[in-house]
């Protein structure tokens, strides 16, 4: 398959079917132990359209993914700011169209620590507050034990059995309906651990325009991972 214009990598495993996974260096199919190439082959080549048209849009996302670099976008609360960094004591702060980080270092990892630090802060200030707000608003402050916050490589949030719901700092960056969305979506997995009909009915009850936060999540969610 050296004629593909992606790098083709087959991984074989004791399974029954062929299935191809896009990632970020090239297409990974997943086949049976003794699947013929040729079958590989005709199963790559059918999908060929769907495999090219995937690997564009996730060269498209991942150039658009959070650059911590002077003059770039960020997102806070859904609004676009330009970054500025600067060299001095650690602090972050807004000023009109600007985020402002301002760090020890200008090396990519530690002002993604510096931002990370300040967005959790945010979360603590402006997000927490709002989780039990709206717990207590749908009769559910009872159900909620605890609320914490870590970073995750791919959740926005999550909810325990035991009623503790953790979410991720970086859904700062995303729009106030699109926060509230994902604390009604954690609140509403107290009563269904599942993304069955009832769920998705007490979800919408809660928050009618849920697929609009939804479509904005799938749009412009991967903008904000770093
Ligand atoms: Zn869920």
């Amino acid at each position: 398959m050296q004629h593909e214009p992606f790098k083709l990598t087959i991984t074989r495993s004791k399974r029954k079917t062929l299935v191809i996974y896009i990632r970020d260096d090239g297409v990974e199919v997943r086949a049976p132990l003794k699947a013929p190439q040729s079958w590989i082959d005709e199963f790559v080549e059918l999908k060929k359209p769907w495999i090219l048209k995937k690997l564009k849009l996730q060269k498209q996302k991942s150039s658009e993914r959070l650059k911590l670099e002077q003059g770039e976008t960020i997102l806070f609360c859904g609004k676009e700011y330009k970054l500025s960094l600067s060299q001095g004591k650690n602090q972050v702060r807004v000023e009109s169209d600007m985020l402002c980080i301002q760090a020890r270092q200008l090396e990519e990892d530690y002002l993604k620590k510096q931002l990370q630090q300040w967005l959790l802060q945010q979360t603590k200030e402006n997000f927490e507050p709002r989780v039990w707000q709206l717990a207590s608003v749908m009769g559910l402050d009872d159900n909620v034990k605890d609320v914490r916050f870590r970073k995750t490589k791919t959740k926005w949030g999550h909810c325990t059995a035991q009623g503790v719901l953790q979410f991720n700092p970086l859904l700062m960056m995303a729009p106030i309906s699109v926060q509230d969305y994902l604390i009604i979506h954690e609140l509403c997995h107290l009563k269904y651990m599942n993304h069955s009909k009832d769920f998705w009915q007490l979800v919408e009850g809660n928050c009618p325009d849920y697929k609009e936060s939804e479509q904005w999540l799938k749009q412009h969610g991967h903008k904000v991972w770093c």
